[in-house]
């Protein structure tokens, strides 16, 4: 039985056709364990959304094979892919993605409520204390910080207890207090058992990864030995 929690291989996309044709990622490999935290950098445009949409089963690469728990994403059924992702991915973005006029614990129950969960507001209220807004529980977004939106979307990806998180520069929006509040909670995480993907481009946030990935033109390049190490 593997431990690796994803195990993406060979991995290309290219959009568009002809002379308009964009490779985003070309032959990218790449494996998290259980429990590791994995950063991702690369300038603008390296294909680290790309790699992260292909990863979260978002978008099917044209070649290659992306398997998280033993499940291979790229030759799952649509609906099945559906399911799966909802409750073994966890998906953290830029911009926080709330349901604006649903409470915060409303937000976070939103996945288990889809699965018909009966306890899907306890546990949303479970991974709100976990992100330290159990307090907060009846607000809606509009009435919440930018730094606590942010973290309200954090317990809505971990509400599931999912296998992988999935985060794409989810400090892009945020001042450098709340952002290290975000990194701080992926950390906690990864440290209890899940795996994290983050993307960014910024290397104080890369220094609370495991390991730091880089991709250049689509393509993984060597990692330097004086990449930023744990921080924890
Ligand atoms: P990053 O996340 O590192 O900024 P992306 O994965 O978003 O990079 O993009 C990688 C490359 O693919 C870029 O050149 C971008 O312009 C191109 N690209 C991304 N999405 C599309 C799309 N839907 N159609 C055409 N080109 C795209």
């Amino acid at each position: 039985m593997t431990e690796l929690a994803v195990d993406a291989r060979g991995l290309t996309r290219v959009y568009g056709h002809g002379a308009d044709a964009v490779t985003a990622l070309h032959d990218v490999t790449l494996s998290v364990e259980r429990g590791e935290f994995v950063a991702v950098m690369g300038p603008s445009g390296s294909g680290k959304s790309t790699l992260m949409h292909a990863i979260g089963g978002l978008d099917r690469p044209d070649s290659g094979e992306v398997i998280v728990e033993g499940q291979s994403l790229t030759q799952m059924r649509a609906d099945d892919l559906a399911v799966f992702r909802r409750r073994r991915l966890g998906f953290v973005l830029q911009f926080f993605n709330l349901f604006p006029l649903l409470t915060a614990a409303e937000n976070v129950a939103f996945p288990l409520l889809l699965d018909g969960r009966r306890d899907a507001l306890r546990l949303a209220q479970t991974a709100l204390d976990r992100v330290g807004l159990a307090a907060r529980a009846g607000h809606r977004p509009g009435e919440l910080s930018g730094g606590e939106q942010q973290r309200v979307a954090v317990a809505r990806a971990l509400v599931t207890e999912p296998a992988v998180v999935l985060a794409d520069e989810p400090t892009g929006s945020l001042d450098s207090l709340a952002g290290e509040d975000v990194l701080r909670l992926l950390r906690a995480a990864a440290d209890a058992g899940q795996s994290v993907v983050l993307i960014t481009h910024d290397a104080p946030a890369a220094a609370y990864a495991d390991r730091v990935v880089r991709l250049r033109d689509g393509s993984t390049v060597t990692v330097l030995d004086d990449e930023p190490t744990v921080s924890r």
